[in-house]
């Protein structure tokens, strides 16, 4: 548990939690160990989330956590949003990338650029029974994701969209797709605009769900654009502003992924401590081993540490402060951390870390693409680089 207020007299630090901060974090705990816990394995095996669990997801309010009330949501904050997914992920990565998506990028980008009228016609929907997708990669355009192939063409009060879409999180359950597409390809980065689309339009489609290593219960599919009509009224912010929508999101968004990160390590670490607990050789419990302890409680301070990044990024952005060198930094570290505890999870339990008993062997193929999506560990760097020698 955080500290609370700091006996030196000195002023609380930013990453302490407040009474309704550890009240929250205590029920998603508590949801995470009862109702997913049970069902963990078996949406591993069969790639596929529970829709009851979505539907407990949404009833809990996880999935519109900062929308507004007056929009059906719960209007928390962007730390809390962290803590959820901290909690979920510690349990499952892939009901903690669900709720991940849907508040820290699709939500998140709707608070603050639609217009009043497209937040009274989604945000209900997004908080309450509609999952959010956030459409920007494609097949040719990754880490360089303004190099997007995706266009769309005005025709009167619509825009027609076409292209492909590669990677997108939770597609196969996604009812609206926060898009992006190029009105300009001329203009480069200029001409990326951020659309609404619905999965009913027609010229949409959601396409091949890919086959993954690991959170393989959240679906990551690719998105067909053949002659997609999106109605004017859908642009999210201003035409040709899609990169700045995209580039803010993704900033506050990594900040989740770092959280997901925390989670993981977290969930792969007490599993370890646990079993090493209660595993015996040579008449001692494992943990009794120096050569066992020493590394699980190097790896409790790189949790901590890494937690303290993550929520000083989040407390960093909810404080309107600048935030992004944070963001990159906490991304970074807890991706990176995260593997090495996943890894020393397994080789705690021994043997049967590796097989489909131990919860450590998901961990460690849940983990691997936090170095990947939302901008890969270079990216971070390159960020946190840019700082050092603008
Ligand atoms: C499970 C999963 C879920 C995803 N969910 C979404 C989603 O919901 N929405 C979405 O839009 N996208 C999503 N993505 C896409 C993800 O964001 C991209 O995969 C990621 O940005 C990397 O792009 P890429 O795969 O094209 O790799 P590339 O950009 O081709 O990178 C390959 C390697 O080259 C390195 N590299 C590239 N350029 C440079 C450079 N200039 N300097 C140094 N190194 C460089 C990278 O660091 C990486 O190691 C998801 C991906 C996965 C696997």
């Amino acid at each position: 548990m955080i500290a609370t207020a700091s006996s030196t007299g000195a002023a609380p630090a930013l990453t302490h939690l407040n009474e309704e901060e550890r009240m929250f974090r205590a029920q998603v705990r508590q949801f995470a160990r009862e109702q997913v816990a049970p069902y963990v394995r078996e949406m591993d095996e069969h790639s596929k989330f529970r829709p009851e669990l979505l539907k407990q997801l949404f009833d809990l309010g996880l999935m519109g956590i900062e929308v507004p009330e007056e929009h059906g949501g719960q209007a928390g904050s962007f730390f809390q949003c962290v803590l959820a997914v901290e909690e979920l992920s510690a349990v499952d990565a892939s009901a903690g990338v669900i709720v991940d998506v849907q508040n820290t990028l699709v939500n998140n980008a709707f608070i603050r650029w639609a217009t009043e009228e497209q937040k009274r016609r989604y945000l209900p929907r997004l908080a309450t029974d509609q999952v959010g997708c956030y459409a920007l990669s494609e097949a040719g355009s990754g880490s360089d994701a303004f190099a997007m192939a995706a266009t769309a063409t005005e025709d009167g009060d619509y825009y027609v969209l076409n292209g492909r879409k590669l990677w997108i999180s939770n597609a196969a359950e996604g009812q609206i797709f926060l898009l992006f597409a190029n009105v300009n390809p001329a203009a480069g980065y200029k001409g990326v605009t951020a659309f609404l689309v619905e999965r009913s339009y027609p010229g949409f489609q959601v396409g091949k769900k890919e086959d993954k290593l690991g959170l393989r219960a959240s679906s990551t599919c690719e998105l067909l654009l053949d002659g997609c009509r999106v109605p004017r009224a859908n642009v999210l912010g201003e035409v040709g502003k899609g990169y700045k929508i995209a580039i803010e999101t993704l900033n506050e968004g990594r900040i989740g992924i770092g959280a997901q990160m925390i989670g993981i390590a977290r969930g792969a670490h007490d599993a370890a401590v646990a079993y090493a607990k209660q595993r015996k050789q040579f008449g001692k419990t494992i943990g009794e081993f120096q050569g066992v302890q020493f590394p699980l409680a190097e790896m409790a301070t790189e949790i901590e540490a890494a937690r303290l990044l993550v929520y000083n990024a989040a407390r960093l952005r909810d404080a309107g402060q600048p935030f992004v060198t944070e963001a990159a930094m906490a991304k970074y570290f807890s991706s990176v951390m995260a593997e090495k505890a996943a890894s020393l999870a397994i080789e705690t339990f021994g043997g049967i870390g590796i097989t489909k008993e131990c919860p450590a062997e998901k961990f460690y193929r849940d983990v691997k693409i936090g170095r990947i999506y939302e901008g890969t560990s270079n990216m971070q760097l390159m960020t946190i680089g840019k700082k050092l020698f603008s």
